[in-house]
């Protein structure tokens, strides 16, 4: 029987991770940073539980799903075992609690109003969330996050809420523009998040920026993330 490997999905995902981590090396060694500092989450949604899998097999650590629902439905088919597991999507408030308790960190914190129903769900549980808040760096009303103005004053009210525990930040940035474009808006994130790191504000600590995705995870690197959110890049184009 011929081998018809490109078209075996589990084997084009551990070459697409294979190129992923040269590019994810290089660009770390090109800012004279360290692949160690910074974390690779495959972005899981509408991909299927044998390809996310072949991912996991082949050493990824960190996945990330968008919508509650799905993650639940998927979630026993995988193989997470010491496998850091995040809700990255807009979360609405009346699914707080089908979700605290069921991942590592939820990333797309954005109000008051839903940190403290994470908070409320997470105390009720007895445990803490570790949670990012979610920045909009480039100011698009689409999208969801908040200026970057806003974020201190609502960071010192998240610091009195004792059932989440804020770890840092993340932004999805616009979609389009060049690289040198894409670099700025990084290195905008990343001032931001040493200047709140700067500010030591007690329940606060600045150790996750989460930014940059298959598009764009170079230049996030050259910038300063600590964490890159791939789906496509790895899993090939998703099928809605
Ligand atoms: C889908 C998604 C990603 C991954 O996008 P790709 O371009 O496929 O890498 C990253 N972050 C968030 C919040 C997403 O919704």
């Amino acid at each position: 029987m011929t081998e018809k490997w490109s078209e075996d999905p589990c084997r084009q995902v551990r070459e697409n991770l294979a190129r992923i981590e040269e590019n994810i090396l290089s660009a770390a060694i090109a800012s004279g940073r360290k692949r160690a500092d910074i974390t690779l989450m495959a972005v899981t949604k509408t991909i299927d539980p044998q390809r996310i899998n072949a991912a996991l097999d082949a050493g990824v650590r960190c996945i990330g799903e968008n919508r509650v629902q799905e993650y639940l439905e998927k979630k026993d088919r995988l193989h997470l075992e010491g496998v850091s597991k995040h809700l990255i999507g807009h979360l609405q408030t009346n699914k707080v609690r089908q979700i605290v308790g069921q991942v590592d960190m939820i990333q797309s914190v954005d109000s008051i109003r839903l940190a403290e129903k994470i908070s409320q769900q997470a105390l009720a549980c007895g445990l803490v969330m570790p949670v990012l808040w979610e920045v909009n760096i480039g100011r698009e009303a689409s999208k969801s996050g908040v200026d970057p103005e806003a974020l201190p004053p609502m960071l010192e009210a998240a610091a009195q809420l004792p059932g989440i525990r804020v770890k840092g930040l993340m932004t999805v940035p616009p979609a389009a523009g060049t690289d040198t474009e894409k670099r700025k808006v990084f290195s905008a994130m990343y001032h931001l998040f040493i200047d709140i790191k700067d500010k030591n504000i007690d329940n606060i600590s600045m150790d996750v920026l989460s930014m940059g995705m298959s598009g764009d995870y170079r230049q996030a690197v050259l910038e300063g993330a600590t964490m890159l959110r791939i789906g496509s890049a790895l899993f090939g184009p998703r099928v809605y």
